[in-house]
């Protein structure tokens, strides 16, 4: 596809560097034995020690990787298969259990905690053969779209160190984009994936609500939060969705529907024809120039494909950041009341428990996560409930509405998934409105529930990743899968030169 916006994505037919590392590719050669999981596992290990000191998109590097990979080894010298994802290096977001490891949020206040459990998604993860490889960085509890509200550091963009690389799964998009694992787990509550993935240049995927446990997972916004993985191919997001996706005891929000599968077969006979792509008329009637000219390639790409392009209504889409800070800081609020200096984590010096608690969370918490806690506070206080959190939950509702009707008329919805590439380290720092304005096309997916996929349309006219989102029915995650394939194929696999010039 020839790119509007200046130059075409570095890409060889879509193989995406270096040969061979697609999780489809590594669980196949590990499974046949043509690779072991060791010598995988070595090479996500030297790519990390030679790119990861300036990306910075790890925390933590898992002791146990290595053992790990020996007994995937060994599972398949005695014979035995290891599962789907065997041998595939996996980087996981810091806020998702790992037994015995450290679980922070990018949060000083979690420091010190260490779990005592796996997350639902780690024991399937771990069962279908993977190797957990570290965790990554993140905005402190999910709140932020750049990474540089963690505590500790701010991850780069791999496309250019000098640019965020997106957020709050800003670690294991740029661990992802550069190669480092060819796949890592990300949470979504109002963009998180889809986001992150769209600015660096690789595949985020949101399940439908309740289709992935969340058990296991540091809570922000308990409605809206859903764990999903980000990939360096849409099949890839597929394979892991499969693994994580199911019913599990432990979330009495998690769904009983069946997982429908999508593998590479079922891709195979993925037919655009007869199937229609709505567009929100609201969200790209005034889209910003930077993307314009991507946006409209791309719907071309769709129409070349046999994709039938219609327009859709969504009167309430103007409210949908608004609706979404409400809920999502609603909740934080209550979620995070939790870290008290008694239970978990961090714990400050005071003669009274009044203190203890007033200086932990004083030490503890960041600009932004006190800013949250703050608003949601506000919005369910009484007095003022009415006019905040029941105001926005009426308007989500009226939004599920208006997408289930969109939806009658169409298979999937499209919009770009962000309104502009990377944008500077430092450029939205002290903005809070226009930071929470990179949200814009991906809150309403999560304030309805709905599963949405973002995928890689081309490059900006500056040479930074763009990227489309589809947004499907509740539990349509193969009918986005699909559609975003169909895109990935025109496109080719988006490569940063960092990337290139390691090989
Ligand atoms: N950027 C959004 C926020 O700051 C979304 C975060 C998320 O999905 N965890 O809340």
């Amino acid at each position: 596809m020839s790119q509007a916006e200046g130059s075409a994505p570095s890409s060889d037919g879509g193989s995406p560097a270096p040969a061979g590392w697609t999780a489809e590719e590594v669980a196949a050669d590990v499974r046949a034995g043509r690779r072991t999981a060791s010598a995988v596992l070595d090479e996500a290990l030297s790519r990390i020690g030679e790119l990861d000191g300036d990306l910075r998109s790890f925390v933590r590097l898992f002791d146990g990787a290595r053992a790990r990979a020996e007994a995937i080894d060994e599972t398949v010298a005695e014979g035995r298969d290891p599962g789907p994802l065997a041998g595939v290096p996996i980087a996981i977001k810091d806020n998702i259990a790992v037994a015995g490891e450290q679980v922070t949020c990018g949060s000083r206040i979690l420091e010190s905690y260490r779990s005592p459990f796996h997350a639902t998604v780690i024991e399937r993860l771990l069962d279908a053969g993977a190797v957990l490889v570290g965790h990554t960085n993140m905005d402190e509890f999910g709140m932020g779209s750049s990474c540089e509200n963690s505590a500790f550091f701010p991850t780069h963009n791999p496309w250019d160190l000098e640019r965020v690389p997106g957020g709050s799964s800003g670690g294991s998009a740029a661990a992802v984009a550069a190669r480092l694992v060819p796949l890592a787990l990300g949470s979504d509550t109002g963009g998180s994936v889809r986001q992150p993935a769209a600015l660096c240049g690789v595949t985020g995927l949101k399940p439908t609500y309740g289709r992935v446990s969340r058990y296991g997972l540091v809570a922000f916004g308990s409605s809206l939060d859903q764990i999903g993985p980000l990939a360096t191919t849409v099949a890839d997001a597929g394979i892991c969705l499969e693994v994580m996706a199911g019913h599990d005891r432990r979330d009495a929000t998690s769904s009983r529907a069946t997982v429908s599968t999508m593998s590479s077969s079922d891709f195979t006979t993925f037919d655009p024809k007869g199937r229609r792509v709505g567009i929100v008329r609201e969200f790209v009637d005034e889209l910003p120039t930077a993307i314009r000219g991507n946006w409209e390639t791309g719907l071309d790409t769709l129409r070349a494909a046999g994709f039938e392009i219609v327009d859709v209504r969504v009167p309430s889409a103007r409210a949908t950041v608004a609706t979404y800070y409400v809920l999502a800081t609603s909740e934080a609020s209550a979620n995070l009341a939790r870290f008290d200096g008694i239970r978990y984590g961090r714990r400050a010096e005071a003669n009274s428990l009044a203190t203890l608690y007033s200086r932990s969370r004083t030490e503890g918490f960041g600009a932004e996560v006190k800013r949250r806690i703050l608003l949601g506070t506000f919005s369910l206080s009484s007095g003022y409930y009415d006019a905040y959190y029941g105001k926005a939950t009426a308007v989500a509702a009226q939004l599920k509405t208006e997408l289930e009707t969109a939806l009658e008329s169409c298979d999937v919805l499209a919009t770009p998934t962000t309104p502009g590439p990377a944008f500077r380290i430092g450029e939205l720092v002290d903005d809070p409105v226009a930071m929470y304005l990179s949200d814009v096309f991906t809150t309403v997916a999560s304030l309805t529930g709905l599963p949405a996929i973002a995928v890689p349309s081309g490059l900006s006219a500056e040479g930074l990743p763009l990227s489309f989102q589809f947004i499907g029915r509740p539990f349509g995650e193969a009918e986005v899968l699909g559609t975003g394939r169909v895109l990935e194929n025109s496109v080719g696999a988006l490569r940063p030169s960092m990337v290139e010039s390691r090989g």
